[in-house]
């Protein structure tokens, strides 16, 4: 099917709908998610649901976020033009996508090498040249790059962890999800100011763990 497919194009105009009735209604986020999409990122049996909103599978037992959650995260983070901003958890590489319309540079990192290098051929086929794409432990962020301007985690961790609290830039935003991986989460934003930190509850989420080390594949 192409993009011009009428059944296709009805799919994205209703979950562009879904997006607005959930609570994302910036414009600037919206026109980003509407330009990427998200049946790139979903590959195989799930591709068939890329619209609707809902977490889906994707390889190393990890998931692509419910796209509703993506565009509040993205909202909250208020992303300007000549910001630097940091992902941990690239997954299927589509939150990164949507930061690469509305950012300057984004740097990504998930644990699984494997994730990292499917989400790399799709920046590439995509021309998104402005994304660095790396396998690491993101807890302890990216000190080679920082500071940062915004900080996006879309892994869950009991708290904030202090590498990425200490590669913010003061004035930065940070938003991320907190709490126990088996229970509901917080989303919450950070914002670094001149004498210390501002937290900010969002709203109840579900995410995966943020994990140790990197994983076996
Ligand atoms: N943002 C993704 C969804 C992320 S799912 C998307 O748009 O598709 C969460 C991801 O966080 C998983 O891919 C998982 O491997 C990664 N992750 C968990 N702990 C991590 C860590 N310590 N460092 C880097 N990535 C981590």
């Amino acid at each position: 099917m192409t993009a011009l497919d009428p059944e296709i194009a009805e799919r994205k105009m209703q979950f562009l709908f879904a997006l607005r009735s959930k609570g994302v209604t910036d414009k600037t986020v919206l026109e980003a998610m509407e330009k990427v999409d998200r049946a790139l990122f979903v590959k195989g049996y799930f591709s068939d649901r890329a619209y609707e909103d809902m977490p889906l599978p994707i390889a190393c037992g990890q998931t692509i976020s419910q796209p509703s959650v993506v565009g509040r995260m993205t909202q909250a983070l208020a992303v300007s033009p000549r910001d630097t901003v940091l992902e941990i958890g690239t997954g299927s590489g589509y939150q990164a996508a949507i930061l690469s319309h509305l950012a300057r540079r984004v740097y990504t990192v998930d644990r699984h090498q494997r994730l990292v290098a499917e989400a790399n051929d799709i920046f590439r086929d995509l021309d998104m040249v402005n994304i660095t794409c790396r396998t690491v432990d993101g807890s302890y962020g990216l000190p080679g790059q920082a500071p940062f301007d915004r900080i996006i985690v879309t892994a869950a961790a009991e708290d904030p962890p202090g590498p990425l609290l200490a590669q913010l830039k003061i004035g930065g935003i940070m938003v991320l999800p907190v709490g126990q991986s088996d229970a509901v989460q917080s989303l919450i934003r950070v914002t670094r100011t001149e004498t210390g930190f501002e937290y900010d509850e969002l709203m109840p989420v579900r995410f995966v763990p943020l994990l140790e080390g990197l994983g076996r594949d």
